[in-house]
């Protein structure tokens, strides 16, 4: 028996979006002798292709094409008239947020990176894998149907859901581990039950009135008949590998198994790890890895598998490795790369606080973890 396969989507476009030098995620400060490279950079991406193709399993990686969405896929999930924005932006370059630069000319990778997340779901609703990997850039979960926020223009992971429904697909799960909350995916699909979103992310709070009101707290349940399909999973600073993954372990997958999803869809950042200049929940590769594994258990019980989109993780280094890591996690492969960073002791004690401090006050869980969409 050969060994299994991860199919990764990649197109080339995605790498020439830059916006310019400045005070990380804005822009330039007059006070700084050396302007930085923005946050949201092709060398992140470049760095886990890098690594994918360089270390000991890159065997176990099928490359395909990816490619740009069009007008029809994009308007599937998002109005004409966020499009029509995008395009006005796209002449002249423009800051939709604070730290949201559409650079000029920057639409074409913005459309590859959507286009190859829906490339590979392709695969998937083709028959020809049950498992796909869009490794893009810029991320989307951040997009909301008429807003870019976040760095995000395009929420790709979205897109798919609607076209993955389209296709027959009855119910879709999206389980969001970006340590920022999925604000726009939660928008797109809050008043409805045949999308599920899950999102485990760090404490931050809703960051703008205009672009991203969402606190991504645990009342933040659905509306309408999605009332209860809307799982934000908050953790507090620092909670590290242990707390991620049991919660994963203790509240996920059960959900997932009671949802009983078509397709599990996840959006894959890294800027949950140690080293993310953007968060602060400490994870390392052995994290990242765990997480994985337990959702590619998930997916076994999917009809149609698992689609893999990549998110944030900006530290253009550490990122690639903590990707690597999930990849072989999808795979349920062993480990076989040791971790070139990590050092900091984990907090088990706290971890399971954190975890046991968060079931109890969430309304849509049973005192063990349960999810129940009817809530109590
Ligand atoms: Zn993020």
């Amino acid at each position: 028996m050969t060994d299994p396969r991860l199919d990764v989507f990649f197109h080339a476009d995605v790498l020439d979006m830059r916006v310019p030098d400045g005070l990380f995620e804005k822009p330039a400060s007059p006070l700084l002798a050396h302007q930085m490279p923005f946050a949201e950079g092709p060398e992140r991406i470049a760095n886990i292709r890098a690594v994918l193709e360089r270390a000991p399993s890159s065997r176990r990686f099928r490359w395909h094409a990816g490619r740009h969405a069009t007008d029809a896929e994009i308007t599937r999930f998002h109005t004409p008239a966020h499009l029509r924005a995008l395009e006005a932006a796209d002449a002249t370059g423009r800051w939709f947020t604070a730290t949201t630069c559409l650079p000029a000319g920057g639409l074409a990778s913005v459309r590859a990176g959507a286009g190859t997340v829906l490339a590979a779901l392709d695969a998937i609703l083709a028959g020809q894998t049950r498992m796909a990997y869009a490794l893009v850039r810029p991320p989307g979960h951040h997009a909301a149907p008429d807003v870019a926020d976040g760095y995000c223009f395009l929420n790709g992971v979205a897109m798919a859901a609607e076209r993955a429904r389209d296709a027959g697909c009855a119910r879709v799960a999206v389980v969001d581990w970006d340590v920022h909350h999925g604000n726009g995916t939660q928008a797109g699909f809050y008043a409805r039950d045949d999308v599920l979103t899950v999102s485990l992310h760090m404490n931050h709070g809703a960051w703008s009135p205009e672009s991203h009101p969402q606190t991504g707290e645990v009342d933040e349940t659905g509306t309408g008949a999605g009332a209860g399909y809307n799982l934000n999973l908050p953790l507090p600073f620092g909670s590290g590998d242990a707390a991620m993954v049991a919660l994963v372990r203790q509240v996920v997958l059960p959900a997932l198994r009671r949802f009983a999803p078509d397709l599990i869809i996840v959006s894959n950042g890294q800027d949950a790890s140690q080293f993310d200049p953007n968060g602060r929940q400490l994870l390392s590769m052995a994290g990242f890895h765990a997480m994985a594994a337990l959702l590619a258990e998930a997916a076994d019980e999917a009809p149609r598998g698992l689609l893999i989109a990549q998110e944030g993780g900006y530290n253009p280094a550490y990122t690639g490795f903590c990707a690597y890591a999930a990849a072989l996690g999808f795979l349920r492969a062993p480990l076989d790369l040791r971790d070139p960073l990590a050092y900091y002791p984990e907090d088990a004690a706290a971890a399971a606080q954190a975890v046991a401090a968060l079931i109890a006050r969430h309304p849509l869980l049973d005192a063990d973890g349960a999810w129940r969409p009817q809530g109590a």
